[in-house]
């Protein structure tokens, strides 16, 4: 019997490792987690404890819009759509061509990022119908963007660190002069010592 219930505590743990390894997959932000982020399978990684993601401009890193507004990914062109967007994100005014797929021509606007002006997408002025849907939201090059999930900060202040001095010639000078004032006190206290043991002596002495 007891043999057979430490091999199922055995399994037991097992399995809680397994659970752990697996938390700990999906919580790192490797590229490709990021890159499954981006690239659609987020049917999947909606019931995943991942935090919500900041889209972030890659060159200057200001955030040009988030996850809660996700509105799906084009796999063949890299992108991603999201309906809403900051005021970060900036549309160009000059219509162009874009030939999406074999026989649907659009006219597409160029999509920039205010703080460094790269281009970071397009969005759709005029579209054949059966691509309607992607005229209400905003198309980003995967390439063009960063991500960050929130909750993924790592970095922490060490146990001492805010505490701890650096060793300065000022600060070593301070230590030092400490030193010799407490070896003084501890050389007259020894002196003391000495004296009163002298006079208890003496005390014996005459007694
Ligand atoms: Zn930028």
């Amino acid at each position: 019997m007891a043999s057979k219930r430490i091999s199922i505590k055995q399994q037991h743990m097992k399995v809680n490792t397994m659970k752990v390894n697996a938390t700990f997959e999906t919580s790192s932000i490797d590229s490709t987690a990021v890159e499954e982020k981006l690239f659609g399978q987020v049917e999947e990684d909606e019931d995943s404890d991942d935090g919500p993601v900041v889209f972030i401009c890659a060159k200057c890193k200001l955030p040009v819009g988030d996850s809660m507004s996700w509105d799906g990914s084009e796999d063949g062109q890299n992108q991603i759509r999201l309906k809403r967007v900051t005021d970060n994100v900036l549309v160009g005014k000059e219509n162009r061509l874009c030939e999406v797929s074999k026989s649907s021509l659009c006219l597409i606007l160029d999509v920039f990022c205010r703080g460094c002006h790269s281009v970071l997408g397009m969005v759709y002025a005029s579209t054949p119908k059966n691509l309607d849907h992607k005229r209400s939201a905003f198309c980003f090059n995967v390439a063009d963007i960063d991500s960050y999930v929130l909750g993924s900060a790592s970095q922490t202040l060490a146990a001492e660190g805010p505490k701890e001095q650096p060793v300065t010639l000022e600060y070593r000078g301070i230590v030092e002069q400490q030193l010799t004032e407490m070896k003084m006190l501890v050389l007259s206290m020894a002196q003391r010592l000495e004296e009163i043991e002298a006079g208890l002596q003496e005390g014996c002495d005459d007694v």
